[in-house]
């Protein structure tokens, strides 16, 4: 009997212990204040390796790193770029083309903004006063990123700046508000390859002024206080062949994900299969920001230290 009434209090216990570990919250990784993703449109996996990049080949020697992160399909922009802020395909977020503006056929769900749930819109629910921020040289991509739970967000087009407008304006953002999360993405070097082609010189060499640009924005985090509370993201919708891609050739298909900064391995390949819709679990997983239900991505839990 005695037996009985210890297994028994033993038993509450754990209930009780159930009862209170209900949020399915992942752990937050520690020290970390803010993410800085850096996006490139069109920026091929198999261009890196002969590209003259040497700020991201050293993120990529101490950070853990992919070429292989694949698309969804058709490997084209706007659906890219909405899979990777959305954690999950068109086939449930709805856009569905290059261009996709609003979702092409409805959105399986939607969050309380009326758009279906992304990253920014699960970390604003956890970090109501948070600062988050976007700057885009496309404006398409302005319509994919939850515009009412960010805190700020600009279209700064290319023009005749070979992309200097947007550094500067993201840089200037960064050292005044010291955002959680920010963006920065240029709509180059998809741009240079339609013209000249994909991993053509005119491409190769814009991949060495983005770096260039790269370089400046780590710079900015170090002069703002923040790069040793950062994770930088570096990021790519998909790659390209000739002069076009869309199609289902690896080459058009794969494109870098590059994680660095504190709680991130060193040197660290990933081997695990990665879909551009893992990108948005695994930074509210930084945050220890729960999935919404309807996101299908996995956070790249490997990539932690
Ligand atoms: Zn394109």
């Amino acid at each position: 009997m005695r037996n009985f009434y210890t297994s028994f209090v033993a038993l509450l216990c754990v209930v009780a212990m159930c009862v209170g570990c209900s949020d399915s919250s992942p752990k937050a990784v520690k020290g970390v204040k803010h993410v800085v993703m850096v996006g490139y449109d069109g920026l091929a996996g198999n261009t890196v390796e002969a590209a003259e990049m040497p700020t991201l080949k050293a993120m990529m020697d101490q950070g853990a790193w992919t070429l292989q992160a694949r698309s969804i399909l058709p490997s084209s922009s706007a659906c890219n770029w909405a899979t990777m802020f959305m954690g999950a395909g068109p086939e449930m977020h709805g856009y569905n083309t290059w261009g996709s503006r609003k979702p092409d056929f409805p959105s399986i769900a939607l969050g309380k903004n009326g758009i279906f749930p992304t990253f920014i819109t699960a970390i604003r629910e956890k970090y109501p006063d948070a600062n988050m921020c976007s700057m885009y040289e496309w404006d398409v991509i302005g319509d994919l990123i939850d515009n009412k739970a960010i805190t700020y967000h600009k279209h700064v087009p290319a023009g005749e700046s070979e992309c200097r407008d947007i550094t500067d304006a993201y840089i200037a953002y960064l050292k005044e508000h010291k955002p959680q999360v920010s963006m920065c993405i240029y709509d180059s070097p998809d741009h240079e390859g339609h013209g000249q082609g994909w991993a053509s010189e005119t491409y190769m060499s814009k991949l060495t002024l983005l770096d260039n640009y790269l370089a400046e924005i780590i710079q900015a985090t170090k002069d703002a206080g923040m790069y040793d509370q950062t994770i930088f993201v570096i990021v790519s919708d998909h790659g390209g062949i000739g002069k076009g891609h869309g199609s289902t050739s690896m080459s058009e298909m794969e494109a870098p994900l590059v994680f660095f900064g504190k709680g991130i391995k060193k040197g660290y390949k990933i081997e695990v299969p990665v879909m551009r819709y893992d990108t948005a679990p695994t930074i509210t997983r930084i945050f220890g920001v729960a999935s919404p239900d309807v996101w299908r991505g996995r956070a790249i839990e490997e990539i932690f230290e």
